[in-house]
């Protein structure tokens, strides 16, 4: 059973109560007016009849005052009141308040009792009316309503027709019924409505839980439908959202531990079958042997280098690198880096040509970091570009000075459109552009230098890219912000 403390609950409770209260007003101010209506009605007829009464009374009272009449004639014509309206009771009281006639209770009885309020009221008050609401000998709620029988300045006396009122009121009491049934199907009705309203909202919420628990559970295809109220469509679409980059993000890294146990294994593999070799008698053929021992000592170099990048890489990624930055002469880092490279360029048949700016806007960095990065480009080009290439170091302002970028732009094989999005990313490789490992232990890289370069320049706040045509040569760039 849910817990009365459920969503669901507090909603249908609160709009129950809302609907209740509204309602129920309503439904009593109704009844209210229902009632009051009928009880002016009805003393509107008791009115009538009361001035009727008094009327008919007048010239029997008179006489009998004068002594030209006697009782028995006044009894008469209250006999034929009564008899018109035999649900009534009528009381005729003298000028001195005191009853002489009544059709239901003992006039003596009545005389010791003292004059009512209405009767006092119609003898008088100006109006020469009286009318009052109380409990009758009976006990039940009674309406009494007093004419002044008079003449001119001359009072007779005082007729005082008195009705009860709930058997009066009983033809209203249909009404009342329905008015009460309809508020009740009104209040369920709109129970019911706030039963299905509430489930609109809880059972997004519900299924958001269940692909949230699935989620945790490792189901990372999870994704819920975005219905309901604007706010929980929105979150359905953020859960989506989050689902999405989640398992971005361990395919990644799935791809990135599958990619890295390949390439370490690859030189382990180079280095178990030189053993192997040497052991199984190459270690007597000393041309063979030192060979084998060079390759060994290339893939142990090529390992360690792997491992470092890979270190470094996360490191990176943990934001757990160096922080310290200074003003940088960027001129002096692109300097540096191709100086280091020039026996190297010599040797491959390649030309290093550098184009720096004097009128740099300042950048602000880390320069072992950028120099790292400006390294990798550089040597990349030089692994790339065949004898007799040309590779050119450029850096100039960008932005109206509000950056600089800094491209490395080789003649190499270029790279096919297809690899261009993914050269950034750890260990891949546009297999066709690079050899498998080469002989000579320099260019062959870990797989991870553009990586390392896309994370360095991003932590600087910068862009990394590339341009390249198949046949015509790469251009490698990255930018970085001007100081302010
Ligand atoms: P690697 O150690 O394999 O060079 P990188 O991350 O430095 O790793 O480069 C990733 C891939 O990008 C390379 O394998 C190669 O396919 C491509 N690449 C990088 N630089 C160049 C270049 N200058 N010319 C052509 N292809 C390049």
């Amino acid at each position: 059973m849910r817990s009365p403390t459920s969503l669901r609950t507090r909603l249908v409770l609160s709009h129950l109560l809302v609907a209740l209260i509204s309602i129920g007003f309503l439904a009593l101010f109704a009844a209210s007016a229902i009632l009051n209506a009928a009880r002016n009605e009805l003393e509107n007829n008791l009115d009538t009849i009361a001035l009727t009464a008094s009327d008919s009374l007048e010239e029997p009272l008179k006489e009998l005052l004068y002594g030209q009449g006697n009782i028995y004639k006044v009894q008469q014509t209250f006999l034929q009141l009564v008899a018109a309206h035999p649900e009534l009771h009528y009381t005729v009281y003298n000028k001195d308040g005191i009853p002489i006639l009544d059709n239901l209770e003992d006039v003596h009885e009545l005389q010791e009792v003292e004059t009512p309020i209405e009767v006092r009221e119609a003898l008088y008050d100006e109006s020469g009316e009286g009318s009052t609401t109380r409990k009758d000998s009976q006990g039940e709620n009674t309406l009494y309503l007093t004419r002044r029988i008079d003449q001119g300045e001359e009072v007779y006396g005082v007729i005082r027709v008195a009705l009860q009122l709930k058997p009066a009121l009983t033809s209203v009491r249909p009404l009342l019924m329905v008015l009460y049934l309809f508020s009740f199907s009104l209040i369920v009705l709109s129970a019911i409505f706030a039963w299905f309203w509430a489930k609109n909202i809880t059972r997004p919420i519900q299924s958001l839980t269940d692909a949230a628990t699935q989620l945790a559970e490792g189901d990372l295809s999870t994704r819920v439908d975005p219905v309901g109220p604007q706010e929980l469509q929105h979150l359905g679409e953020v859960f989506n959202d989050m689902a999405d980059r989640l398992q971005g993000y361990v395919e990644e890294l799935r791809a990135f531990a599958a990619n890295a146990s390949h390439e370490l294994r690859t030189p382990l593999t180079i280095v178990k079958l030189r053993v192997e070799a040497l052991r199984s008698g190459a270690i007597n053929d000393p041309p063979v042997a030192n060979r084998f021992l060079g390759e060994i000592e290339g893939e142990v170099d090529r390992l360690a280098r792997m491992v470092t990048d890979l270190l470094d890489l996360s490191r990176m990624e943990a934001g757990l690198v160096s922080k310290r930055r200074s003003v940088l002469d960027m001129n002096s880092i692109v300097d540096d880096v191709c100086s280091a490279f020039n026996i190297r360029a010599v040797r491959a048949g390649v030309e290093i040509k550098t184009n720096t700016c004097d009128d740099l806007p300042a950048v602000f960095g880390n320069e072992d970091q950028l120099h790292r990065v400006l390294y990798n480009l550089v040597d990349n080009a030089l692994r790339y570009t065949p004898k007799g290439g040309t590779i050119e170091v450029s850096l100039f302002p960008i932005n109206e000075g509000e950056a600089i970028r800094l491209s490395v732009k080789d003649t190499g094989p270029g790279i096919a459109p297809q690899h261009i999005p993914h050269i950034f990313e750890r260990f891949y490789r546009a297999e066709a552009t690079r050899p498998r490992f080469a002989s000579d232990n320099t260019s062959s890289g870990s797989g991870l230098g553009l990586a390392i370069a896309k994370s360095i320049v991003e932590f600087h706040g910068g862009k990394i890219g590339v341009t390249s045509k198949l046949g015509e040569g790469s251009t490698f760039y990255f930018e970085l912000p001007a100081m302010q």
